[in-house]
């Protein structure tokens, strides 16, 4: 059984310490958030005043040029490509993750049209984000494609039939923390004749990802969660350098010409990733990104791999005690207890009846946030097979290791604990819907 002292020396021995002096948190906050939104890093709010008074405000229109604004996408996108494995220019930070996330496939579609194959399904699982199945179902409207969704377990049997051309999948799920092994599910639709679209929304900053060595055709990931970019962040787009140039992505705009100010008639894309910028690109959500992802790469050359391993004793930390301190108060870990198969977040659910229509996870996560413990509520889906995790409501909690201690964790748990105990949860005021959950 863990204790508080040895949490107290697990942080005192933690050589990633020091990086929690780089994010502004609210004193007396346990934030187990940031796989939703990443707290602030504490240059961002100098470094944004910095572009809008000295490089807008005074530099003016010759900031593009002299305070590098032009090449800002391309400078983030080479230090997110730090953190997934990618080389230089082959990301660019743009747009959000549903957008990226429409080039990309489509850019895919066209690479399956373009081959004499009859593959024209796009398979992904049923319990993936929405914003990609919805990306997905117009995409497959407008092309000719079908999407046909599917739980984990039955991948590799789908791809078996040999009608799939693209493999759409997000590596951590954003419900239960699952994640794939990204390298065996991108070899299996390999060999079975199908591209491979990976969105790393709860991945990239939180586990190490290899795009080149685990097998992605295309990659897309959100830059507002564990990259700490801020509320909208731009999201990125990395694409295998053996497609880059094959095809146009569908937004066609200048920023992805190759010769932008040349104001040619005729469109003609940028030889590489670049291309998959579209418009004139966001000046100072960009500059706070790169605040975010800075605040990552402090940790040092392998600064993924020394992350990952503090999030494992972190998710390791918390599961322990949840399940030491919580089962018996109906309390179950729906997140896979094996570390490889999990990302940095840990879900839980609740049994117990509700003394209104709102399920006890949700009240319990209010009560929670009350005593300044922060995490979220993902509703389960009533659609999904009843004892299946989608199904579940769930509790969510992100442990991000760049600014959370073994400390917080013992903190966490003892909250938790203390509200099912006391039932503080079923408080009126923890039994109010709020628009975002
Ligand atoms: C967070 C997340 C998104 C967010 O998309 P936006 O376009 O930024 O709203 C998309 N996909 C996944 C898997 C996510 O986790």
């Amino acid at each position: 059984m863990m204790t508080l002292e040895d949490c107290q020396a697990l942080d005192h021995n933690d050589a990633l310490r020091a990086l929690r002096e780089q994010f502004d948190l609210p004193v007396g906050v346990i934030y187990l958030d940031g796989n939703s939104l990443g707290a602030l890093p504490s240059r961002t709010a100098a470094r944004v005043q910095e572009v809008v008074k000295s490089e807008w405000g005074c530099g003016l229109i010759e900031s593009w040029n002299k305070a590098g604004w032009f090449d800002l996408p391309n400078r983030i996108g080479d230090k997110i490509g730090q953190l997934i494995g990618a080389r230089s220019g082959e990301v660019v930070a743009t747009d959000s993750t549903s957008i990226n996330l429409y080039k990309v496939l489509h850019a895919a579609m066209s690479m399956c049209r373009d081959k004499a194959s009859t593959q024209r399904v796009v398979l992904s699982e049923r319990s993936n984000f929405p914003t990609d199945l919805y990306i997905a179902q117009s995409l497959c409207q407008q092309l000719g494609f079908d999407l046909v969704l599917v739980e984990a377990q039955e991948i590799d049997t789908r791809l078996a039939v040999g009608d799939v051309g693209i493999l759409m999948l997000t590596h951590v799920n954003y419900r239960t923390g699952a994640m794939h092994d990204m390298k065996h599910v991108s070899d299996a639709a390999h060999r079975a004749g199908a591209y491979t679209v990976w969105d790393l929304a709860h991945s990239a900053g939180a586990v190490p990802v290899d795009v080149h060595g685990d097998g992605a055709d295309y990659a897309v990931g959100c830059g507002y969660k564990y990259l700490n970019g801020g509320p909208g962040a731009p999201a990125f787009v990395w694409v295998h350098p053996d497609h880059a140039s094959r095809f146009w992505q569908p937004l066609s705009g200048w920023w992805g010409h190759a010769h932008p100010f040349q104001f040619e008639t005729a469109y003609q894309p940028a030889p590489n990733t670049q291309r998959y910028l579209c418009g004139t690109q966001p000046m100072l959500s960009l500059a706070a990104l790169e605040c975010g992802v800075d605040s990552l790469l402090a940790a040092g050359p392998q600064a993924m791999q020394a992350l990952r391993e503090k999030s494992i004793q972190l998710t390791d930390l918390f599961i322990h005690l949840v399940k030491h301190h919580c089962t018996e108060l109906g309390v179950a870990v729906v997140t896979p207890q094996e570390p490889a198969q999990r990302g940095s977040q840990v879900s839980l659910t609740h049994t117990a009846a509700s003394p209104s229509d709102v399920p006890s996870a949700y009240a319990i996560v209010q009560a929670l946030i009350a005593r300044g413990v922060i995490g979220d509520y993902r509703a389960g889906d009533p659609q999904a097979p009843a004892h299946s995790s989608a199904a579940q409501n769930l509790m969510r909690f992100g442990f991000t290791p760049a600014y959370i201690g073994f400390v917080d964790v013992w903190h966490a748990v003892a909250h938790l604990r203390e509200v099912l105990v006391k039932e503080a949860w079923k408080h009126s005021n923890f039994m109010q819907r709020h628009a975002v959950t």
